[in-house]
């Protein structure tokens, strides 16, 4: 998708700094982070959201990022939540699927 935000900084289109990344994810802090921590994990690949036909082992790619991303950040062993927002209800704004992973903080005394 060549208008796609989250394609462009995947793949370096954009410059970006990366928390983590393989062949198949990328995962990079978001823009206007709503906690201590907060990274999106997304597929190099485009798919809209979580319900796009993903591929099992780019599935299995990203949970492994996220482990990446909570041992990179120090929060694999506080806790974190992962998110991912999908379609209109949810309010998704980025049509390119990403996990939210947000930490560094307890449920309502930092973290949303
Ligand atoms: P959602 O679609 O799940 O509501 O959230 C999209 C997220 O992407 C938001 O948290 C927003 O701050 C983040 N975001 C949108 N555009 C960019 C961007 O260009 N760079 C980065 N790093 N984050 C972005
Ligand atoms: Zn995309």
């Amino acid at each position: 998708m060549s208008d796609c935000i989250f394609c462009k900084i995947a793949n370096h289109e954009i410059p970006t700094t990366m928390v983590y990344e393989d062949d198949l994810v990328a995962a990079f802090a978001d823009m206007n982070p709503q906690a201590p921590v907060h990274v999106l994990v997304v597929p190099k690949q485009h798919y809209a959201n979580i319900v796009d036909g993903v591929p099992a082992n780019t599935l299995a790619a990203m949970a492994s990022a996220v482990d990446e991303v909570a041992k990179a950040k120090g929060i694999r062993e506080s806790g974190f939540r992962v998110i991912a927002n999908t379609g209109d209800d949810a309010g998704q704004t980025v049509h390119h699927l990403h996990w939210h992973v947000l930490g560094g903080a307890k449920m309502g005394e930092g973290l949303l």
